[in-house]
């Protein structure tokens, strides 16, 4: 069986970022062939959340390549020259291009690593591998396709960037499977789905996804009524002011993890707003117009169920009933609704289900400055993670902020690993079905 250098879990943007920063290392003279395992059948960033008119909150040239090498031929400014926009693109005059552009920036960079990358296979196991010596010196990384087939393949290293999944909050646990009940990251897929006459919908959370949900809903022929639900006193917007954005250099989080981890913690909290439930001001403008004409008009279409918590969840033929306290006024009440969508964020755990096997290995799952697992002496395989650290890397980890500077980070980690002299590139990726 073929021992790949390095298997990424994931391709999305951070596992893209690394593509990139390998390659670009390898004509530095550090080969290291990777090979990325992705569970979708094709490229696509979060698809079911690419709306009509929606942004990024992130400058364009915090793209896969730029701060950690302006020259590469992966920059942002390069994708537009290649499709011949550039000049468009600066009398745009906007640091913030459409999420759908984005996407096809994202897009065109993955298309070329198409020969690293596997589509269509979910990782849903990592295994120790022990050779001659009592050792664990490879990884067996277990994969099932869109049929349902197994697949393993052997590594030496792995990087896990896996993003988020979909936090679903307790009370609607039980109700999984019912397709009036979904969550933002399905959103675009399952909205459609629902009947014409699905005409009351709950939005539940405060953030960005929340907000754009809400005005699309708001601007859907067959003109929904929605509740906006939240347990805050208001929508507030994200901070991007210069000195706190400074958070999101890539020289800060050396300042977070070199710190104790109450420290990291209180950090943390203190700038917590600075990502979540934050959305754009721009949004939060639209919506409170939005609310306003409707007073103007003298007719009550949504609510701002603000101070609202979620208590009790039932499901019948007649639709979904929301136990909600209302925690102003102190008071309880049951609201029925055809559908409720769940703009309620993300957990970034999911690596520790994957890496189980691993676990006896794994001690804590902190990582280093290098995002790369502690692990016990009798291990040797460095396993990298992206998007899974920022309790002890800091609250840039899930977004792309750093993803250019931390890949080119973990792939000097990564070379600093490879056997001298190293053996010729491998192009073609050899699995076993199983
Ligand atoms: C709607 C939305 C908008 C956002 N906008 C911004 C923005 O404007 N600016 C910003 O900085 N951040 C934004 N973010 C944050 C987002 O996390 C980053 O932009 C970025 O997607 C992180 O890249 P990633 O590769 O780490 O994770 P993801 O983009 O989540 O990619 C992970 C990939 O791994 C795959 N995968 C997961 N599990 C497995 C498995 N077991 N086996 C194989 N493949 C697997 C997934 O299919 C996916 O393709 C946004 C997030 C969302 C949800």
């Amino acid at each position: 069986m073929h021992i790949h250098d390095l298997i990424g879990v994931g391709f999305g943007p951070s596992n893209i970022a690394l593509a990139i920063a390998l390659e670009e290392g390898r004509s530095a003279g550090r080969p290291m062939v990777p090979l990325f395992i992705e569970r979708q059948p094709r490229f696509a960033w979060h698809p079911h959340m690419l709306l009509g008119h929606a942004h990024m909150q992130i400058s364009f040239l915090k793209d896969l390549a730029t701060l950690r090498n302006p020259c590469s031929r992966f920059t942002f400014v390069n994708y537009l020259h290649q499709k011949g926009r550039l000049p468009d693109f600066i009398n745009l005059k906007t640091f913030f291009p459409s999420r759908h552009e984005f996407n096809d920036y994202l897009g065109w960079a993955a298309s070329q690593f198409e020969d690293r990358c596997v589509y269509g296979e979910e990782v849903v196991e990592v295994r120790p591998e022990k050779r001659q010596r009592d050792e664990v010196e490879l990884l067996r990384v277990r994969s099932r396709d869109a049929d349902g087939a197994m697949h393993e393949r052997l590594a030496r290293n792995l990087v896990v960037s896996i993003g988020g999944t979909p936090n679903v909050p307790d009370h609607f646990r039980p109700h999984r499977g019912d397709t009036r009940i979904f969550h933002s990251s399905t959103y675009l897929r399952d909205v459609a789905r629902l009947p014409a006459h699905a005409r009351r919908i709950a939005v539940v959370g405060a953030g960005q996804s929340a907000a754009e949900i809400f005005m699309d809903l708001h601007g859907r022929p067959n003109a929904p009524q929605v509740d906006l639900v939240m347990r805050a006193r208001s929508i507030r917007p994200s901070d991007d002011s210069p000195f706190v954005n400074e958070i999101f250099n890539a020289d800060f989080v050396d300042v977070v993890h070199s710190r104790a981890q109450a420290e990291r913690d209180a950090l943390l909290r203190e700038f917590w707003h600075t990502n979540y439930a934050c959305p754009d001001l721009d949004l939060i403008r639209q919506i409170f117009e939005v609310f306003y004409e409707q007073r103007v008009a003298g007719a009550e279409r949504h609510r701002f169920l603000r101070r609202h918590e979620v208590t009790q969840v039932a499901a019948d033929t007649n639709g979904v009933h929301l136990g909600l306290h209302d925690l102003n006024a102190g008071r309880d009440h049951i609201v029925r609704y055809d559908a409720v969508i769940l703009a309620t964020g993300y957990a970034r755990d999911h690596h520790k289900t994957l890496l189980d096997p691993l676990a006896p290995y794994l001690g804590d799952f902190s990582a280093d400055r290098h995002y790369r697992l502690r692990t016990t002496p009798d291990f040797t395989p460095s396993i990298f993670l992206q998007g899974a650290c920022e309790s002890s890397h800091g609250l840039s980890d899930t977004l792309l902020s750093i993803t250019a500077v931390r890949t080119g980070e973990i792939g000097a980690a990564l070379a600093a690993t490879l056997p001298s002299p190293h053996p010729a590139p491998a192009a073609a990726d050899r699995a076993m079905s199983v």
